[in-house]
């Protein structure tokens, strides 16, 4: 049995798009998503996860950690193939993410015959995380919360200026700004 997720809420209609400030784009783990009930404050991963998570993982998984969303192909892209049957006669279509490759997409499609022909329709998504080759997960490990994509942005960010005083890095952009200013003083 797949269990629903609600990383993505676009493909679970049972969990409304917008839920307090983290909207639709919200990426949650999956001890986030289980604590994940109405009226349930769900926990939060901290600073430290966070910057744990960044560290052990690709940059193919950041990029769709730091995105909130999955890159799947489209139909056209992918063709539309079958790859099971569930029990209750529905077709499985199963597509990976081309950027971390770890995230696949479950999807439920029923056929039905109307008038003369065949229509079919997706009726139901999730996601599977897979195991990478050398053990790489998606998903945070147990005991942290849920990741958004602002607070993985901000850890990236944070690593990359590590190495630069606060001081330095105001210096340079009001550098820059100044030779942005310059810039288009000429054009
Ligand atoms: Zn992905």
């Amino acid at each position: 049995m797949v269990t629903p997720t609600a990383a993505f809420p676009e493909f679970n209609p049972a969990v409304p798009a917008a839920q307090g400030s983290q909207g639709s784009s919200a990426v949650r783990s999956i001890q986030g998503e289980q604590a994940d009930r109405a009226g349930v404050v769900r926990p939060r991963a901290s600073d430290d996860d966070v910057d744990a998570y960044v560290d052990g993982v690709s940059d193919e998984v950041l990029a769709c950690r730091e995105r909130g969303r999955h890159l799947f192909p489209t139909i056209r892209q992918a063709g539309i193939h079958f790859t099971g049957v569930d029990e209750t006669g529905l077709l499985l279509r199963r597509l990976r993410c081309g950027c971390c490759r770890l995230a696949v997409k479950v999807e439920k499609w029923e056929g039905a015959q109307v008038g003369g022909r065949t229509r079919f329709r997706r009726v139901a998504s999730n996601l599977e995380y897979r195991v990478g080759v050398d053990g790489e997960q998606y998903l945070a490990p147990a005991g942290s919360g849920f990741m958004t994509p602002r607070q993985v942005g901000d850890s990236v960010a944070s690593k990359a200026l590590s190495g630069s005083t606060l001081a330095a890095v105001q210096r340079a952009a009001a550098e820059a700004a100044v030779s942005e200013a310059a810039v288009s003083d000429e054009q």
